[in-house]
């Protein structure tokens, strides 16, 4: 069954501090250092959800800390990757 969520609106977000590697996550690729980072739980656990919407979302990135705004459409599904935060998805 299609599972989909939609976002409208502007959001300020917050990115999630740590990363249960092997857990789905719905966030960004910074588009200075291109690393993903998460501001939501996957709720699937499968990294099979249709993201959609008209949002803005002004966030900051975790590792160079560069903040920037970010549409619905640039949304990510990734999975965090086994052993350490830096590896990308
Ligand atoms: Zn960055």
């Amino acid at each position: 069954m299609p599972q989909d969520i939609q976002f409208t609106g502007d959001f300020d977000v917050s990115t999630l501090p740590a990363l249960i590697p092997g857990n789905w996550y719905i966030g960004f690729a910074c588009k200075q250092c291109r690393q993903h980072f998460a501001i939501l739980n996957e709720p699937t656990g499968a990294g099979g959800l249709k993201l959609s919407g008209r949002a803005t979302f002004r966030a900051t990135c975790p590792n160079c800390e560069a903040s920037g705004d970010y549409s619905a459409s640039e949304l990510k599904q990734f999975q965090a990757a086994q052993g350490g935060p830096s590896s990308t998805a």
